[in-house]
């Protein structure tokens, strides 16, 4: 069998949801419940036509408009306060061809049903290593995981997109079919329009994964930290670790590094004998699995605030490792820090706006349950980053719109650095109102 087809629609939910109905207070939910908004109404669209409606109906109401695909937008942009809110999430088909190892995806589906239903044709997807953020958020900004160093940015895997623009258009957006909203959308795109349907490129399912992870604390966290960016700065096709710098439960401060390997037995486990030797880990958990196991079962809901920078490859590394070391020490409880390697491959499809900064990427964030500690993270996460900015270590990261929970607009021109200007004209064609101004916004030029 060549070809497959899913359907994960939930069946017949309401279509409209509006404040004081029964399906509110779930329809609303979204990852970071900080940001959880009170929106007029929830329209969820089954097709490219009800996106139509939906923009109309905010149109006739003046309602501002978010679009909600996986609804992990550590920033809050996939709902609205007193807006309408496009909700996709009824819109998880799949449609696999694996002939030309392309799939169609609905605008609203998950890493994890792209990568469970490709597997069953020996194929994957480039996504995150998250199963619940929705294909749309990340490839639209960027999205990178476990087979970025092989095959790009998820971005740089779309191969064509179904579009509504603010006008109510239903456009097809390709290489061939207006090129420039092609290029803007894969790294801007959710400035864009709506997008319905994504075809993307598949590529070859990894034999087998390592999942699980090795924990290191006391003594051994500055030697693993020496080995951790000698194996971020080599690099490897079939390596992605990433590394969580954080607090255990008894306080201590702990380094949490989850291999991450795709690559075949024999280079999986020479990478893990090196970095034993490197530094004794207090538990070790990696296990051999599938790669739809190794993308796992997704992350609970929470309170979140997240940052995100680069160290570059070329800066002063012992003055790096010195700022993460104190950053370290210095952690909330539910406070971490985030690395992992960003590779600015090029793959000959690679025609879209993502940014391509090498280096490694250093994310702050913090994840809480409590609303009464929001106080003590939202100042730590500020004060971390002055640190960060006023170290000059720091420079502005590729996955920059992804991994943010708040971004001024000096910020989101010097991450488009000189494509800001046609980025911005081309929001004046497209979008002149500023429709869709829930994201790192360009404003219209
Ligand atoms: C727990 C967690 C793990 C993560 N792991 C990774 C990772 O491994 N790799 C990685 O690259 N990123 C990762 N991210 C970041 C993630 O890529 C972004 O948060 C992404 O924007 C989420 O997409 P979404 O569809 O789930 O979110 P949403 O909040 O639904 O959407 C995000 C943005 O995209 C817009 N949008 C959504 N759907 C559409 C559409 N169909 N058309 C137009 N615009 C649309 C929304 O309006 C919003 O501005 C992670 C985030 C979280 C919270």
């Amino acid at each position: 069998m060549n070809r497959g087809t899913a359907d994960l629609d939930d069946g017949d939910r309401t279509q409209v949801v509006a404040r004081g109905d029964d399906e509110y207070e779930a329809a609303r939910g979204v990852f970071n419940v900080r940001l959880m908004r009170q929106p007029a109404l929830i329209h969820r669209c089954r097709t490219a036509e009800d996106v139509r409606v939906a923009l109309r109906v905010a149109h006739e109401r003046g309602l501002g408009i978010a679009v909600r695909a996986g609804g992990h937008s550590h920033a809050g942009w996939s709902s609205i306060e007193d807006g309408l809110v496009i909700d996709l999430t009824s819109m998880r088909s799949i449609e696999i061809d694996a002939e030309t190892s392309t799939a169609w995806v609905g605008g609203g589906t998950l890493a994890m049903d792209l990568v469970q239903a490709a597997a069953r044709f020996g194929l994957a997807p480039v996504v995150g290593t998250t199963a619940t953020v929705g294909i749309a958020g990340l490839l639209l900004g960027l999205g990178e995981g476990y087979l970025s160093a092989k095959h790009g940015f998820g971005t740089d895997n779309i191969l064509e997109l179904r579009v509504v623009t603010a006008d109510g258009t239903i456009q097809t957006v390709s290489a061939t079919s207006h090129p420039d909203l092609f290029w803007a959308m894969r790294g801007a795109g959710a400035n864009f329009g709506v997008v319905t349907a994504f075809k993307l490129q598949l590529h070859p399912l990894p034999a087998r994964a390592i999942r699980g992870r090795l924990t290191f604390v006391g003594d051994e966290v500055r030697p693993v930290t020496d080995h951790i960016w000698e194996v971020l700065h080599r690099g490897s096709p079939h390596y992605f670790p990433m590394v969580c710098y954080e607090r255990d439960d008894g306080g201590q401060a702990s380094v949490r590094f989850m291999p991450g390997h795709t690559g075949p037995a024999e280079e999986a486990e020479l990478d893990l004998r090196r970095l034993r030797e490197a530094a004794s880990p207090s538990s070790d958990t990696t296990a051999p699995c599938s790669y739809p196991e190794l993308i796992g079962a997704g992350i609970e809901r929470a309170r979140t605030v997240c940052d995100v920078y680069r160290f570059a490859f070329d800066g002063d590394l012992e003055a790096q490792k010195d700022l993460l070391l104190g950053l370290h020490a210095a952690l909330p409880r539910f406070g971490q820090v985030w690395l992992w390697r960003t590779v600015p491959i090029v793959p000959s499809s690679a025609v879209g706006v993502a940014p391509r900064l090498p280096g490694i990427t250093v994310g702050i964030a913090g994840t809480w349950h409590d609303p009464r500690e929001d106080e003590e993270y939202l100042r730590w996460i500020r004060e971390t980053s002055t640190t960060m900015v006023d170290s000059e270590l720091a420079l502005v990261a590729s996955n920059t719109i992804n991994h943010v929970h708040e971004i001024g607009p000096e910020r989101i021109r010097r991450l488009y650095g000189d494509d800001y200007t046609r980025l911005a004209a081309l929001k004046a064609v497209v979008d002149p109102e500023n429709v869709f101004r829930s994201n790192a916004n360009i404003p219209p030029a």
